[in-house]
């Protein structure tokens, strides 16, 4: 069976700008580039269809889709994740599903330890049968090339990166407390907001901080649901509060993205 990485659906949202002669600033968010998270990939599609029904009623969400596009990619790592629906054993699935190097037996990348970020220091295994293996060189993957082009390309047009992950509900790094705190009055969850070795483990080559190395001032990874009950394995009648809570968290970093944005501050209408 030969690597394929059959597509990318890209979602786009284009809007009609509202003011004249500057270019419009946009919002990147990425769901499922570990395989086995998945409400990550649930998450971006209650994301797109909470905007598309809101943006009327909502004020933020409207002067958001005003002065915002949006690039939503509901499953990055779409071979990883389509292996994990085979049965049991591949499940818990976290890499690509990229052949094995040379003198090795085992498939596939950590996407997110595959970025041009400090690239296989801290975090990463060398081992390509580690969970963790950061491939035989930075974004030698079909998947981090796609990210790295597209959003490389647009440096100045995208002001916040957010990638989606789970789980241990804590927001990478400080999305602000005022995201967690969002979160967490939903449906009284507790979110955590800090750096990766403060209250996660520290790592190397992500996607998030290849963003803000790159430029893009508001980067952040949300680890959803839960907290270890489940992991993984969350039960599907918590997808749509977990999808609740994620997207209040969204909202409210998009909506400080914009406030905070210099360029953007006295343009809202
Ligand atoms: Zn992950």
């Amino acid at each position: 069976v030969g690597h394929k990485v059959y597509h990318f659906a890209w979602m786009h949202f284009y809007s009609p700008s509202n003011f004249s002669g500057r270019q419009k600033k946009a919002v990147w968010m990425d769901c499922g580039i570990h395989a086995r998270e998945w409400i990550a990939p649930a998450f971006c599609q209650w994301f797109v269809k909470k905007i598309v029904l809101t943006y009327r009623t909502d004020e933020k969400i409207k002067q958001m889709v005003q002065n915002l596009d949006f690039y939503v990619t509901p499953v990055l790592n779409i071979d990883g994740y389509i292996y994990t629906w085979i049965n049991e054993s591949t499940r818990l699935w976290r890499k690509s599903r990229s052949p094995p190097p040379v003198g090795c037996t085992c498939h596939g990348v950590d996407l997110s330890r595959n970025f041009y970020a400090n690239w296989g220091t801290v975090g990463v295994s060398t081992d390509c049968c580690s969970n963790t293996y950061c491939g035989q060189s930075p974004v030698s993957e079909k998947e981090s090339q796609a990210v790295a082009e597209f959003v490389g390309n647009r440096t100045a047009e995208i002001i916040c990166f957010l990638t989606i992950h789970s789980y241990g509900q804590v927001l990478l790094p400080y999305v602000g407390l005022a995201a967690a705190k969002v979160m967490t009055a939903v449906h009284r969850m507790e979110y955590e907001a800090g750096t990766p070795p403060e209250i996660l483990y520290e790592f190397s080559g992500s996607s998030q901080d290849w963003a803000r190395l790159i430029g893009i001032p508001f980067s952040y990874t949300f680890e959803l649901r839960d907290k270890a009950e489940f992991g993984f394995l969350l039960p599907e009648e918590q997808i749509q509060p977990a999808c609740e809570e994620a997207y209040a968290g969204a909202r409210v970093t998009i909506w400080v993205s914009i406030l905070t944005s210099y360029f953007i501050t006295s343009a809202l209408v």
